[in-house]
């Protein structure tokens, strides 16, 4: 049997494309993609269509190491998004997510996850124990990665937050009441608020406090990217309050004296997360895999992307991972 990849050709539709297995050059591994969990910015490229396999969030199975390389054919891991370059000044400091000569991005630019091999510079690939399933592995990325460092975003202003509120609780905004939890304890205190009810009970259900409007806290994550979401968020800071935005979207508009001089607040931003985390991380799944599998409410094959992306378009899940057979 051919080896296929589910391609986004635009409309809302998918088609599959026969794939050749590539080779690994110096420096590279073949990957055999097993599992890619779908993300809110495949959304464009569902509905207007792309040349390029998508797919950021995958884990898989080494099964070719080129010339220079010491990761073993059969090593199970997961790819970080970014080709960042490993020697500019950001990637010496760890800052690998803010690297200053990024060389790609997969999914985007390189073949993804929804296809059945992804070729990779070793210095991307992150291996997992055999103990993770594929598809959980892939909360290595988005799920634990950018969430977990968007909380360190907000530690770093504040080390000592006693309370959260996450504005907008779809997969990226779950992640962070996740990692909250996870390392903060159970009963540190996470509101969030969002405009589905589906999601505030499911966020209720991790133990997320549903909220029209938040008390005064110590850090907010904003994971809407909307306006008048931040907006909100920013007015709901306590003296040293931190906003996280993480990702992309809409503006805020700030009165600088009100919100952050007379309140010492800041606002900072939150792009992906530092490669080195995926050590952290990945620690905190072997401790609390069954916690982190809840955030996968689906598993489709990937013969059924079609139907994978419009269940996770209808809102109502948390994330939704194509697996692949070996
Ligand atoms: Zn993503
Ligand atoms: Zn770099």
């Amino acid at each position: 049997m051919a080896d296929l990849a589910a391609v986004l050709v635009g409309g809302g539709r998918v088609e599959f494309r026969e794939v050749e297995r590539p080779v690994a050059g110096p420096g590279e591994l073949v990957v055999r993609c097993r599992a890619n969990a779908i993300c809110g910015s495949d959304r464009g490229a569902f509905a207007g269509g792309v040349e390029v396999v998508q797919g950021h969030e995958a884990a898989g199975e080494v099964v070719a190491a080129g010339e220079g390389t010491t990761t073993a054919v059969g090593t199970r891991g997961v790819v970080y998004l970014m080709v960042f370059c490993g020697e500019c000044r950001s990637c010496r400091a760890g800052a690998t997510n803010v690297c200053l000569d990024k060389r790609g991005d997969m999914g985007f630019n390189r073949a993804g996850g929804l296809g059945p091999y992804a070729v990779v510079e070793e210095r991307v690939f992150f291996p997992v124990d055999e103990r993770v399933p594929f598809a959980t592995a892939t909360a290595l990325l988005d799920v634990m990665g950018t969430s977990g460092h968007a909380l360190d975003r907000a530690l770093m202003v504040r080390p000592e937050i006693e309370d959260l509120y996450v504005a907008g609780v779809g997969p990226v905004g779950l992640g962070v009441l996740l990692m909250a939890k996870l390392r903060f304890g159970a009963d540190f205190p996470v509101y969030v608020s969002d405009p589905s009810q589906w999601r505030l009970d499911f966020a209720a259900g991790m133990g997320g406090t549903p909220v029209q409007e938040p008390p005064l806290v110590d850090a907010a994550v904003d994971a809407s990217g909307r306006t008048e979401a931040r907006q909100t968020a920013v007015r709901r800071l306590g003296r040293r309050g931190v906003l996280v935005c993480v990702g992309h979207g809409q503006g805020l508009e700030l009165d600088v004296s009100r919100d952050l001089v007379s309140n010492e607040a800041a606002v900072i931003g939150s792009e992906y997360f530092p490669y080195a985390d995926f050590v952290r991380n990945h620690q905190l799944l072997l401790e609390n895999l069954e916690a982190v599998s809840q955030l996968i409410t689906h598993e489709f094959a990937l013969a059924d992307t079609q139907a994978a992306f419009e269940t996770f378009l209808g809102g109502e899940t948390g994330k939704v991972v194509v697996t692949q057979d070996a």
